[in-house]
């Protein structure tokens, strides 16, 4: 199993040169947290690669909300509904007591696609799998965003609806989607970047 997927990954990192744009995706990150550098920098390589593995180029802009204007981040932006931004914030709110994360579903999701990840439950949760910090942050972006893309939980890898210490290990080794997942983000980033193509075309 494991020996078929790294074949995978490898004929994808290869092909990477050739991804039309419609597989390449803008993750906006707002923390709220002031989430170190020494942790964001890598969780976002890791999951930047992990996406990479899945076919999917990802683009992320990290915007630190605290110097950001009031009215969000001042970086460059697509429009909005068309990029995924991912809330970096201390906790989840009450009804979503003990999950490391939430992603918004639905036909609110599709108008501004977002996710959230409690940064407090993340570092207890490295604490305890004696993981770093940036692994448990880079997997629960990773988990989030491919929800917001449509992906449900599954029984192996990122997707699982609870993270272990070996889930953590095998991501960080590449291992973090089946290839049917694989296909079933594809789908769901085209779906969301290809809005962007429609949008543009309209304001032409
Ligand atoms: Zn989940």
């Amino acid at each position: 199993m494991k020996s078929r997927k790294l074949m995978v990954t490898v004929i994808w990192l290869g092909a990477g040169a050739c991804l039309s744009a419609q597989d390449r995706l803008t993750v906006a990150v707002f923390d709220y947290t002031g989430v170190p550098d020494a942790v964001m920098s890598p969780a976002v390589e890791m999951a930047r690669n992990t996406f990479r593995v899945a076919g999917i180029e990802t683009v992320w802009l990290v915007c630190p909300f605290s110097r950001a204007k009031p009215e969000g981040c001042t970086l460059p932006l697509p429009p909005l509904g068309l990029y995924v931004t991912m809330n970096v914030v201390p906790k989840v709110p009450a009804e979503q007591a003990g999950h490391t994360g939430f992603a918004l579903t639905g036909p609110d999701a599709l108008q501004r696609p977002r996710a959230y990840a409690a940064y407090t439950v993340v570092e207890d949760l490295a604490k305890k799998m004696r993981r770093p910090a940036w692994l448990v942050l880079g997997c629960v972006m990773t988990h989030e965003i491919a929800h917001v893309l449509g992906l449900k939980h599954g029984e192996w890898g990122v997707m699982r609806a609870t993270l272990s210490p070996r889930d953590l290990d095998d991501v960080r080794q590449g291992w973090a989607f089946t290839a049917a997942e694989d296909t079933q983000l594809r789908v769901g980033t085209s779906r969301l970047v290809g809005a962007r193509e429609v949008a543009e075309a309209g304001r032409r």
